[in-house]
């Protein structure tokens, strides 16, 4: 029956534009429904990210009411909701863009096995991904262990047009109930840090156009350049957008083409960043294990430590280094954190504390509002040498040097430091705004002396690295 309605199941494609999924239902002809629901799995994310996710949900649902439609919020776990839903509305199937971290594949693939059984369609689009990961292939018919070989089998690819925003949505003849966002308390676990947060998210699709092109018309050119360093401006920002999906990695793609036939010299870089979050994904989907155990065999016997006070104090941003604890802190202020910042903070935590890089990772999933199943394990096996064309573990950085070379005139570190600063800004206050009161921490206390060495801390790590490989 042509008005049976279609059940759209958004989770991390919140967007109108470029999108397959909203572009095939529509050429249904079909009433569509589009539904949100937050079941274990996405109550399971870290409080950052699901604080973030529910702003990006009531952005998406304002979209959505500005083209006719609306969008019905149910909890509990998605097969039942969407099967309950399916009996109310007398829908005819369910559709969704694809994610690939394991815990969503297991989900999906158990809905759609259990709506078709039932005799609902239920079919799954591409969108989160430049390619599908399985379509990469190495010569071979293999996948891509190494980086630079994926770029290059990935830069000819074609990849499609973008698809434009629908004008209208058809709406269903009556509306499901749906729950109250505000019920959901998406930002409960965030507690007081949430306030500061928002000052920096950036949400929704206008805002993640409006990004992409500010980029393009004032950072592209520079970003090669400046991209290492995180005291400036230099690069896209995009990220917490591409984890919303409030914006196609597609558009991106096309725009940095376009500026790259055009001869903008930081092009080639900017795409090349694009196309590491491609092989992350590439290598979750193929080593699924890359998000929780060492994606190397031979470092199961790594002698990691477990967490620590010390641990806890790179938590806090009070390691006394302060390279590491301004990254810590942009991170607790932000919800983001500069790349170089992440290779020196996660650097630093794995060698320099010798601790295992899943207490690193888990901390991050905690509070990025741009946290990412795949870039975040890649990153982190990346810097802790475990992964795959992974940063070899002697290769240590020092954070004081590095300080000097990519934040030359300390900015980076006093914008986030107030113990280092005489007149300390929004961000150095902001971060003991957001810090939970039980750390006790205020901006009057001296800065703390260095927690270790650094010298000392390097050499732990490489008679640990040698102690692995005697
Ligand atoms: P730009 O420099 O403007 O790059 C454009 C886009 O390319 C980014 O938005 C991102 O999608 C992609 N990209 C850039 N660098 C990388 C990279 N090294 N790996 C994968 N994709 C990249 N990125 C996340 O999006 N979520 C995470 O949870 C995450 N965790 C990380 C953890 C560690 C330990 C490390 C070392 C890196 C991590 N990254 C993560 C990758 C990277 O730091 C961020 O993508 C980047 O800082 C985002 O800023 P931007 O959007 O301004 O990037």
């Amino acid at each position: 029956m042509p008005d049976q309605p279609l059940l759209l199941w958004f989770r991390r494609d919140l967007r109108l534009a470029d999108h397959p999924m909203l572009a095939a239902a529509l050429d249904s002809g079909r009433p569509l429904l589009p539904v949100f629901i937050l079941d274990p799995e996405t109550e399971a994310i870290g409080a950052a990210a699901k604080w973030r996710l529910g702003e990006g949900i009531a952005t998406f649902a304002r979209a959505l009411e500005a083209l006719g439609s609306q969008l019905v919020l149910r909890r509990g776990p998605a097969l039942e909701v969407l099967q309950a839903l399916a009996r109310e509305t007398g829908a005819a199937g369910v559709r969704w863009s694809r994610l690939y971290d394991p815990a969503s594949v297991a989900r999906d693939r158990q809905v759609k096995a259990a709506l078709r059984a039932g005799g609902l369609s239920a079919e799954s689009h591409a969108g989160h991904l430049l390619h599908e990961p399985w379509e990469v292939q190495t010569g071979q018919g293999g996948f891509y262990k190494v980086y630079t070989p994926y770029w290059n089998a990935v830069r000819q690819r074609p990849v499609a047009d973008a698809l434009p925003v629908p004008k209208r949505l058809p709406a269903p003849a009556q509306w499901p109930e749906s729950d109250r966002l505000e019920d959901w308390r998406m930002g409960a676990a965030m507690q007081r840090g949430a306030a500061v947060v928002a000052r920096y998210a950036s949400v929704g699709e206008v805002a993640a156009q409006a990004r992409l092109r500010g980029f393009l018309d004032a950072r592209l050119e520079r970003y090669a350049d400046a991209r290492d360093l995180p005291g400036v401006e230099a690069t896209s920002r995009l990220s917490e957008h591409l984890t919303y999906g409030e914006i196609t990695p597609r558009a991106i793609w096309h725009a940095g083409m376009r500026a790259l036939h055009e001869g903008v010299p930081g092009a080639e870089k900017f795409l090349k960043e694009v196309v590491w979050r491609e092989f992350s994904y590439h290598l979750l989907h193929h080593t699924p294990q890359i998000a929780s155990e060492n994606w190397r065999n031979d470092w199961q016997s790594f002698a990691w430590r477990g967490d620590s006070d010390d641990a806890e104090r790179w938590r806090r941003g009070m390691t006394g280094e302060p390279f590491v604890d301004a990254a810590m802190r942009e991170m607790f202020v932000t919800g983001t954190m500069h790349n170089r910042a992440r290779l020196i903070a996660a650097s630093y935590l794995t060698k320099h504390l010798l601790t295992d890089w899943r207490v690193g990772q888990a901390w991050f999933e905690e509070c990025l509002i741009d946290w990412d199943p795949a870039s975040n394990a890649l990153g982190w096996q990346w810097v802790a040498g475990s992964g795959p064309d992974a940063s070899p573990y002697f290769r240590i950085f020092n954070p004081a040097t590095q300080a000097e070379k990519f934040d030359p005139d300390g900015g980076y570190r006093s914008r986030y430091i107030a113990e280092l600063s005489t007149a300390p800004g929004p961000e150095a206050l902001g971060f003991f705004e957001a810090a939970p009161r039980r750390w006790g921490l205020t901006p009057k206390a001296a800065y703390p002396a260095p927690m270790i060495g650094l010298a000392e801390g390097r050499d732990r790590a490489l008679a640990a690295y040698a102690a692995r490989n005697a």
